[in-house]
């Protein structure tokens, strides 16, 4: 897996982990799991993606999707421009508006 699909997936186990501490308080064994999940895979994300994602995070989402050339989370639509260099990958993935990871409707194929 590409750090964006990591990513991705730890965003979606951090908000299971939040439902289901909402759902049972306290410690138990499922949520042990999913945090040790959680740990496990941001252990495989660089440590500069990691700790850009864990920033943008305080503001709602870390990693996000493009539809339409907006971006999910502000909604700014993104330049046709960033867009082909974050497909060509000479660009981060990033919204130039909020900073959130972006993955684009081209990505899939993981690089
Ligand atoms: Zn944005």
């Amino acid at each position: 897996m590409g750090p964006l699909s990591t990513l991705l997936k730890i965003q979606e186990l951090e908000l299971v982990l939040k439902e289901s501490a909402i759902v049972h308080p306290g410690k138990d064994l499922e949520t042990e799991e999913l945090q040790k999940q959680i740990d496990e895979l941001k252990s495989q994300v660089p440590e500069r993606d990691l700790r850009h994602f864990e920033r943008v995070k305080k503001n709602g989402l870390g990693i996000t999707q493009e539809v339409d050339s907006r971006c999910k989370a502000c909604h700014m639509s993104i330049p046709v421009g960033n867009l082909s260099r974050i497909n060509n990958g000479s660009d981060e993935p990033k919204c130039p508006s909020c900073h959130v990871f972006i993955f684009t409707a081209e990505f899939g194929e993981d690089k």
